[in-house]
This record gives structure tokens, C-alpha cells and sequence, in this order.
């Protein structure tokens, strides 16, 4: 069934954007942080050559909100 194949194929792709938005998501954010080898949110170990900040979005989420707490009790 060639649709079969070519709706495979869309979903193959749209996931490979997925996760290539999610890494870039991750690895950048809008953090200028270097990547330390771990997950700056929850401190889980990457493996080498794992150049991301966080290992999930809720991670980096966290780490924003509690960044933006810090500024906020900063002065
Ligand atoms: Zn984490």
C-alpha cells in the first residue's frame, strides 16, 4: 500500500523535526549556559558528547522559573 508507506514516511520526518526542535529547544533555550556533562535542572548525567543543558523540557522549564525566582529575590 503505497499511502501506507508515504504516511510512514511524513510521520518518520515530522518526528525528525520533532526531535530536532526538542534537542535545539534544549541544547539553546535561551540559556547562555555551557553544557556541563549533566542536566542543570535535575543534575541526571548525559552521556559524552551529550552537549544538552537539560534532559527534558520540564527541566528546563524548572530551571528557568527558578532562575527567574532567584532575579526576582536578587534585590
Ligand atoms: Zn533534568
Amino acid at each position: 500500500m503505497p499511502d501506507d508507506v508515504d504516511r510512514a514516511q511524513e510521520r518518520e520526518q515530522e518526528m525528525r523535526d520533532d526531535a530536532l526542535a526538542d534537542h535545539q529547544r534544549l541544547s539553546r533555550n535561551g540559556f547562555d549556559l555551557p553544557p556541563c556533562g549533566e542536566c542543570y535542572g535535575c543534575g541526571e548525567p548525559f552521556g559524552i558528547g551529550d552537549n544538552r543543558l537539560f534532559c527534558d523540557g520540564a527541566c528546563a522549564d524548572g530551571y528557568e522559573h527558578d532562575r527567574k525566582q532567584c532575579a526576582a529575590n536578587g534585590d
